[in-house]
């Protein structure tokens, strides 16, 4: 089977290595690309004429170009640029407006109070965004912020679990299975291969050693079987954006 690593960051937003490096070190590893770099209101990559200038960038280097989306904030260019991508990647990174101030997964807090809420608002957000933004993948879906310290079926109970599910294969969005995160754990991967969900693999790599590292997919992806033609391949199908002409709403 090909492999594909469609979720890379470039010089374009906060990754490390050129398009042009990147693609040649997964080449080495005999792996397909697709750069996927941040397009947020917290990124440079902003408005359709930056936004043309990187589609045409990562093309002309013979990968897939694809974006990262920021669950919960504004998409900054157009709906007409967003349809010349080969595919939109969505990622929650933080949760805004918790108790008036931006929490992102990130930040290095000690302690949060109020954690239950803070899953709370997590879980709407994500499967909010997954109904409303038009994703074709959704990366590190089951990823949980560090300073939270919870355990894993603390948070994505099976409740969580299964609704999350639904939305994916509601709107045919595939599940990433994320390299750097180890994301999502066997458990949820499980149950969203038996409910028909599809699956996209991903180094999420920004530093130079982890771009082109797939070895938790591709280790997850063997033992549980996964079949083959459960992965999402860019132009194989129409995207969620010309599935759903009309319906898509983004904030612009
Ligand atoms: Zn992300
Ligand atoms: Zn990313």
């Amino acid at each position: 089977m090909d492999y594909y690593d469609l979720h890379v960051h470039s010089t374009f937003s906060d990754g490390d290595l050129t398009v042009r490096e990147i693609v040649k070190k997964s080449k080495k590893k005999g792996y397909r690309v697709g750069i996927a770099d941040h397009l947020s209101p917290y990124h440079s990559l902003r408005g359709d004429t930056a936004v043309l200038t990187y589609i045409d960038a990562v093309r002309e280097c013979g990968a897939y170009v694809g974006c990262e989306l920021d669950l919960g904030e504004e998409v900054p260019c157009s709906v007409a640029v967003l349809k010349q991508l080969d595919y939109i990647i969505g990622g929650l990174h933080s949760i805004n407006d918790f108790y008036g101030q931006n929490i992102f997964f990130w930040d290095e807090l000690k302690s949060i109070p109020h954690k239950r809420e803070f899953v709370r608002a997590m879980v709407k957000t994500l499967v909010q965004q997954m109904e409303e933004l038009p994703l074709d993948i959704i990366a590190h879906p089951t990823f949980i912020p560090p300073f939270l310290g919870l355990r894993y079926d603390e948070v994505w109970t099976p409740g969580r679990r299964r609704k999350l599910i639904k939305t994916a294969i509601k709107h045919d969005i595939a599940i990433e299975i994320t390299n750097r995160w180890k994301d999502p754990q066997p458990q949820f991967l499980v149950e969203a291969l038996s409910a028909g969900c599809t699956f996209s693999m991903a180094s999420d790599g920004h530093r130079p050693e982890y771009v082109a590292r797939l070895d938790y997919p591709i280790r997850v992806a063997k033992k549980l079987s996964i079949p083959e033609e459960r992965f999402f391949i860019p132009g194989a199908k129409p995207k969620r954006l010309d599935r759903e002409k009309g319906r898509v709403r983004t904030k612009d």
